[in-house]
């Protein structure tokens, strides 16, 4: 059975490159029958904090990401990760390490002064138990392999080799005893039962050195597939100078809907042909490994918001209306919510997220008289007044208040007048609306209704 986890480190917000790891890992394990585990990663106790983990966990409930089991606390399992360490310390495949820091800075400096890779030389690898100094502190280190090389067969990048010379002897247990980050994440993954080990290609590197862990224990290997970081328009790793990064504020301050942005993760590094539009289940049945792209995907958020657009066009109106009365200040009576939900059938074809499709809400709890938009002004003045003032006595001798109606009284007066429709309506939507677009001008009258309608015209005759 597959299982896959995400491991974030609670330091902040969900990023949405982050994000991105916990779709595949959730997809894939969706796809395979398998489970998707979530393990917070909060070994750095100056910069793990609650606030972040709450982020995090309520940006993956926004994005429908749902984790099976418990959610493991990585913190919480120090003390079996220090056991890890001494069965390795046992088994003769980790040691312990007296170099103190003042001797691995003076190393430090000597290789770098040589222009020498700068890593641990293993001076206490072979050293016999009988020299240890009394007392003193250690690390205990683990026994990475010296000769040969090791090879991953990632899903992926493909086979990638590193030479075991370049790897290190690195810490598993500080001399406080504290597992280190590399130790911790080979043996929760190990005891979580992880078979897939999905996650950013900046941990590729890693991988080799958790390696050298895992076959210390004679543990089971994990399949890795390390997926191609994001990136922005400009090519550089995606990063806050790019404009938003955390999910929450694609949620809170640009307005896109969850099932937008997953689709949006999901397309950038995996594709099914020219497919863009994709739905989740659909995305289940088709999610594999081998459709995951190897270079890096920019990130653009044009094409973001006009799959939004896409998907708030299908959304459902009562939902919408609720998503759009959360960004409404004053918040909407129960008459003025009715309301909403009768005009995004109207409102929901223009907009690109939920903020314009807020602010193209304006119109209809606007008070007399309506401010007019500068870039409007001129289209009541003019013949428009005279105009209007024929629309308004048809309007108001009208005996019902639907579209066909109103649509037969509209052309009847700009026929009356000897001029275009648009002569017309015009007009009427600077004065029913204060701006140049809007709805069609029909639906604008019926969500008005008349009496409003008629007095927003009014206002604008002579
Ligand atoms: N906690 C790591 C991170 O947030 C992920 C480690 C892993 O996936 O193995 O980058």
């Amino acid at each position: 059975k597959v299982v896959t986890r995400f491991a974030p480190s609670p330091t902040g917000f969900l990023h949405i490159g982050g994000a991105r790891t916990a779709l595949f890992n959730w997809l894939y394990a969706r796809h395979t029958g398998g489970d998707f585990l979530l393990r917070i990663e909060d070994t750095d106790r100056a910069r793990s904090t609650q606030p972040a983990i709450d982020a995090i966990l309520d940006s993956m409930s926004w994005l429908g990401l749902d984790w099976d089991g418990e959610t493991v606390y990585q913190f919480a399992r120090a003390t079996r990760h220090a056991e890890v360490a001494n069965e390795l310390l046992a088994a003769g495949n980790a040691y312990k390490c007296y170099a103190t820091p003042e001797e691995l800075t003076a190393l430090r400096e000597s290789q770098k002064a040589a222009k020498q890779p700068m890593r641990y030389d293993g001076r206490w690898r072979d050293r016999a138990p009988e020299d240890a100094p009394e007392g003193a502190p250690f690390v205990v280190r683990i026994k990475a392999p010296k000769d040969g090389a090791t090879t991953i067969d990632d899903k992926v990048q493909g086979p990638v080799t590193v030479q075991n010379a370049e790897l290190d002897d690195f810490v598993l247990l500080r001399s406080d005893g504290t597992p280190t980050y590399m130790l911790a994440v080979v043996v929760d993954d190990h005891d979580m039962g992880v078979t897939h080990v999905i996650r950013g290609d900046d941990h590729l590197n890693n991988a080799f050195r958790q390696l050298a862990v895992i076959r210390g224990m004679g543990w089971e290997e994990p399949v890795y597939a390390h997926i191609p970081l994001i990136h922005g328009t400009d090519g550089a790793k995606l990063s806050k100078r790019h404009g938003a990064v955390g999910v929450d504020s694609y949620r809170d301050e640009l307005g896109i809907l969850p099932e937008a942005l997953g689709n949006y993760l999901l397309r950038l590094g995996w594709g099914h042909g020219d497919d863009e539009v994709i739905s989740r289940d659909q995305a289940i049945e088709w999610f594999d490994l081998p459709g995951v792209g190897k270079s890096p995907s920019r990130f653009d958020l044009k094409k973001l918001e006009n799959l939004n657009g896409q998907y708030i066009r299908e959304a459902d109106d009562a939902r919408l209306a609720d998503l759009v009365a959360g960004k409404l200040d004053p918040a909407p009576s129960q008459a003025q919510h009715d309301l909403l939900v009768r005009a995004m059938p109207s409102l929901k074809p223009r907009a690109a997220n939920l903020n314009e499709l807020a602010a193209a809400t304006a119109f209809l709890f606007a008070v007399r008289p309506l401010p007019i938009d500068p870039a409007a002004a001129d289209l009541i003045t003019g013949s428009a007044p005279a105009i209007l003032a024929t629309a308004h006595s048809a309007l108001d001798a009208l005996d019902g208040w639907d579209t066909e109606k109103l649509e037969d009284a509209v052309r009847h007066v700009a026929e009356q007048s000897g001029v275009k429709l648009g002569q017309v309506a015009q007009p009427l939507r600077v004065a029913l609306t204060g701006k140049k677009t809007s709805p069609g001008i029909f639906d604008v009258l019926v969500l008005l209704g008349r009496e409003e309608s008629l007095a927003r015209i009014a206002d604008h005759m002579n």
